[in-house]
């Protein structure tokens, strides 16, 4: 046996981990799960490199809880340590084994998913336990050794036969005020929402399976039950894979998993995808917001490594995305910080404008690939476009591409469309191009019907927050401006401007011509059609240029 002191600058670290690392005395749970799964991905990385000759197999992670002795029990079968890895990497406090594999299997695991990052994450155990032991045997040819430190500086290291199996068993020795920590319903909802996606199996209990009923049974067969171990995770979720492998369904069987209570199907997913210059992935989806606005409950959650990190996501999804659903992860989102330390984090910074620059560019491929499709989804997903157009300029600099502008008849325009649309029966005598809007349709109906008689196209721009858009596209776009179509100064506009023709069509166009011809009846005189604009024609009834001069002539008398 071994006895000695951890070696920590600090006297007297533990009680300052316990009272400032971390906010929320829960995540233990997820730290431990998150150095099993390290632990097993380890073991995955070394057998393909062929560096550990053992047979990786399936391994999973049980997490048992011991009612009568007030233990928590978390075991893996990942590698183990030997007495000198427990030395070296529990002993010492902030030192992390993750981050040292890592360096130096540099190229071969930058992919492989671990977890782990400063070394702090295993002495969280101690915030709920007033006990902790480590079983662990090494996947190499060592003997199983036992740890036992009780929140002291002071622990005890010695070999034992008590494991035979490669890996670790982590037993907390639960303390008198953390009792929730022995309820089974307290940590089911713990690993539920902290390691729901984890690449490791995790068991918890069992739970019982109806088998269905072998071919050709009697129709009074009762279908058999078994008992199964209960898999609490799902370690391969679809954000972890290629957008070219999952369909529409895949999409739509993940945001339900997700969001369990959640029934309706979302309008779009975004799929993130990005290895350069940082690592995330993720998939975003856009949901049905007009009646159901449950923000509050289902919102995005950032995940680093499939570990669950938090789901208050303001200051790292830019604003206007914390009206969508989903998920993130990127490993390079630390785990063990505050929400503060977040915000300031370079990385997280560079994620926000990398996911305004992907879901413009999402915007422009599904306009470009379905319009009809897009503009009957344009009531749901305008109000996050039209909050991203004002509040994100990299944004607004594309939307151009895909923000709609509806008028009163449900015709959508881009806005290119909607200046070309306008540009000559709405234009004021400088040439500037004056949009009219309407905000709401009923109230605002005769005032619309009046502005439709007098050849104007009118805008129906319902959302909240219209007037900050239309102040931004006032001033970002030259030469517009908007007027509401039931401001008085309309009423002006549309006086001055009375010359404004209502609209023909071509063939309109041509009839109208017949009939003039018909009247003028005179062969001397031609009918010419000016077409002023697009929108506007006028006729001119002209003679002949000769016969006008022959006229003059006979006026003046002179030859
Ligand atoms: P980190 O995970 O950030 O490296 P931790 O404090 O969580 O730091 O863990 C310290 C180290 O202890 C790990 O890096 C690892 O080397 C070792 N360790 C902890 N738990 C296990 C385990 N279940 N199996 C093997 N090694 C472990
Ligand atoms: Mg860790």
């Amino acid at each position: 046996m071994t006895k000695g002191n951890i070696n920590v600058s600090v006297e007297n670290i533990f009680p300052l981990i316990k009272k400032f690392l971390y906010s929320d005395h829960e995540i233990f749970l997820r730290e431990l799960i998150s150095n099993a799964t390290d632990a097993t991905l380890k073991l995955k990385h070394l057998t393909s490199i062929g560096e550990a000759q053992v047979e990786y197999g399936n391994p999973q992670i049980e997490v048992k809880i011991d009612k009568e002795n007030k233990t928590l029990h978390i075991i893996d079968q990942g590698i183990g340590m030997t007495a000198d890895e427990v030395e070296k990497y529990i002993n010492q406090v902030a030192f992390s084994g993750a981050e040292e594999f890592l360096e130096k299997y540099k190229d071969s695991a930058k992919d492989s998913g671990i977890i782990g990052h400063f070394g702090l994450g295993f002495y969280s155990a101690f915030m709920v336990a007033d006990k902790v032991e480590i079983l662990t045997k090494s996947y190499k040819d060592e003997p199983a050794v036992l740890w036992i430190c009780d929140g002291s500086p002071q622990f005890t290291l010695e070999e034992t036969d008590a494991k035979q199996e490669r890996g670790t068993e982590i037993i907390l020795h639960i303390a008198e005020d953390s009792t929730e920590f022995l309820d089974e319903q307290r940590i089911l909802g713990l690993l539920t929402k902290y390691n729901k996606f984890m690449p490791v199996p995790i068991k918890f209990g069992s739970t019982t399976q109806t088998l269905p009923l072998p071919e050709g049974a009697p129709d009074d067969a009762k279908p058999e039950t078994v008992e199964v171990d209960r898999i609490v995770n799902n370690p391969n979720p679809a954000w972890t894979k290629p957008p070219a492998e999952l369909n529409r369904e895949d999409y739509a069987k993940f945001y339900h998993e997700l969001y369990p209570m959640q029934f309706e199907e979302p309008l779009f997913n975004i799929h993130l995808n990005v290895d350069y210059p940082f690592n995330l992935t993720g998939i975003l989806f856009f949901p049905k917001l007009s009646n159901n606005l449950n923000i509050e409950k289902d919102k995005i959650q950032l995940y680093q490594n499939q570990v669950f990190v938090t789901d208050e996501v303001n200051g790292i999804v830019p604003d206007f995305l914390m009206l969508l659903r989903g998920v993130i992860d990127s490993p390079d989102i630390p785990l063990n910080v505050s929400r503060s330390y977040l915000q300031a984090d370079g990385a997280v910074k560079k994620i926000s404008s990398y996911i305004t620059k992907k879901v413009a560019d999402k915007m422009v491929s599904l306009i470009n690939e379905n319009r009809e499709d897009y503009e009957q989804k344009w009531n749901d997903i305008k109000i996050v476009i039209e909050y991203g157009m004002i509040s994100e300029e990299k944004f607004f600099e594309k939307s151009d591409k895909f923000a709609l502008y509806p008028n009163t008849e449900g015709t959508y325009y881009l806005w290119n469309e909607l200046e070309e649309k306008i540009k000559t029966a709405q234009t004021d005598k400088d040439g500037n191009l004056v949009i009219l809007y309407a905000t709401n349709a009923d109230a605002q109906h005769s005032y619309i019907e009046t502005a439709k008689e007098r050849g104007y196209e009118v805008l129906l721009l319902d959302s909240p927050i219209v007037p900050h858009l239309i102040q931004k596209l006032e001033s970002a776009k030259e030469k517009i401006s908007f007027a509401r179509v039931d401001a008085d100064h309309i009423n002006n506009l549309i006086k001055k401007e009375d010359t404004a023709i209502s609209k023909l069509k071509d063939e309109e166009k041509e009839t109208l011509k017949k009939s003039i011809e018909e009247t003028v009846n005179d062969k001397k005189f031609t009918v010419q059609m000016e077409d002023l604009d697009s929108s506007e024609a006028l006729f001119l009834i002209t003679q002949p240029e000769f016969m006008r001069r022959m006229k003059d002539m006979q006026a003046t008398g002179g030859g």
